[in-house]
């Protein structure tokens, strides 16, 4: 028998082979966390820290149901053999989408539009009124071009977009089909009419963009964030978009989640969105089977799919 530490019940209909091993294998559901835990199947709100980890001795396996892990303490888990895993590739188009929604929803000014409509101020067709910023024939950034980054970046080819992106590694399948130029960061700032952000949250990319970085971007350009909060100092934001520097932000993830900056809830010129990304319904379904696919193998003694510390635990 296997006991499983699952802080949220998903309510997703899942694919019968591994409900069918789930039960084989004598999996038993729990929503606390206790000595004989064997697993844990969590979301980004469960932190994976030390102190938690020092509590499950016979833990094999943390299985984040997210691409990414910055939930999880991942050098802790390895120093006590637990293996890492994350849920990648089911999500990447889904939230490519959630990307490029905020894109245009905060470059047309579509949320401010429909707020207007709603308030019942609409009275007469105004030639001035809501004029936002040309999508098509612009520069697309991308900071980091990964798979999220590369899909968000495909779909700028529908709008005979130049795309640009950086990424520690060239990306050249990538660069034949869109046409992409990677670029330092510097030039990414300078030139991107839309900056894109697709990094994971690392102790590197932590506040990567700050005042300072909001000063390099062009006047008027348009920042969307779909990757996590604390990558963007949300008080510099605020101040960049209250002064006009920026022309709008897509947010659909914040530093303090579910808190949002009170600066930002001022302002009509961002998009604000409460963490959907992955939300459809076959993406979520899709996480949730990919999460106990990669603990069922964990708990057989396999080598689970999407191994985030697989190379460090010598797995692979
Ligand atoms: P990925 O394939 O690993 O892509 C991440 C990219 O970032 C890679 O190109 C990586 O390339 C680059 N990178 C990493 N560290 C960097 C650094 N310090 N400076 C510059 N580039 C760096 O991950 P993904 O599947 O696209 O997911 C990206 C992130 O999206 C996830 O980590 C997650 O936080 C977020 N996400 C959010 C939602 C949502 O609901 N809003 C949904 C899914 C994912 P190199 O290593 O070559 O530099």
């Amino acid at each position: 028998m296997f006991r499983i530490y699952r802080p949220y019940d998903f309510p997703d209909e899942i694919d019968p082979a591994i409900r069918r091993e789930l039960k084989r294998l004598g999996v038993k559901f729990e929503p606390e966390l206790h000595g004989e835990t064997d697993a844990i199947v969590c979301l980004l709100a469960t932190k994976v820290d030390g102190a938690l980890l020092a509590r499950v001795p016979k833990l094999r396996i943390v299985s984040n149901v997210a691409v990414g892990v910055d939930n999880v303490d991942v050098p802790a888990c390895t120093e006590r053999g637990v293996v890492v895993t994350n849920t990648p590739d089911v999500l990447t188009e889904a939230t490519a989408d959630l990307a490029w929604s905020l894109l245009l929803a905060a470059a047309r000014r579509v949320p401010e539009a429909e707020r207007y409509v709603r308030s019942g101020k609409w009275a007469k067709w105004d030639w001035t009124a809501l004029r936002g910023a040309d999508v098509h024939g612009r520069t697309l950034g991308i900071l980091g071009a990964g798979r999220i980054g590369q899909a968000t970046g495909h779909r700028a080819v529908g709008f005979s977009m130049q795309v640009l992106y950086t990424s520690r590694q060239r990306r050249l399948l990538f660069e034949h089909t869109t046409q992409a130029r990677r670029v330092d960061f510097k030039a990414l700032l300078r030139q991107s009419d839309f900056l894109s952000i697709h990094v994971p949250l690392t102790k590197e990319t932590r506040h990567l963009i700050g005042a300072k970085e909001l000063a390099m971007m062009k006047p008027g350009a348009i920042l969307i964030n779909t990757a996590r909060g604390p990558i963007l100092d949300e008080a510099s934001l605020a101040k960049a978009l209250k002064s006009g520097k920026l022309a709008a932000a897509g947010l659909d993830v914040f530093e303090r989640e579910p808190k949002i900056h009170p600066d930002l809830l001022k302002l009509d010129n961002v998009v604000l969105l409460p963490h959907i990304g992955s939300a459809t319904e076959s993406t979520r379904r899709k996480m949730v089977e990919t999460a106990l696919r990669n603990c069922i193998a964990a708990l057989k003694g396999e080598v689970p799919p999407n191994g985030v510390n697989a190379h460090a635990l010598n797995l692979t």
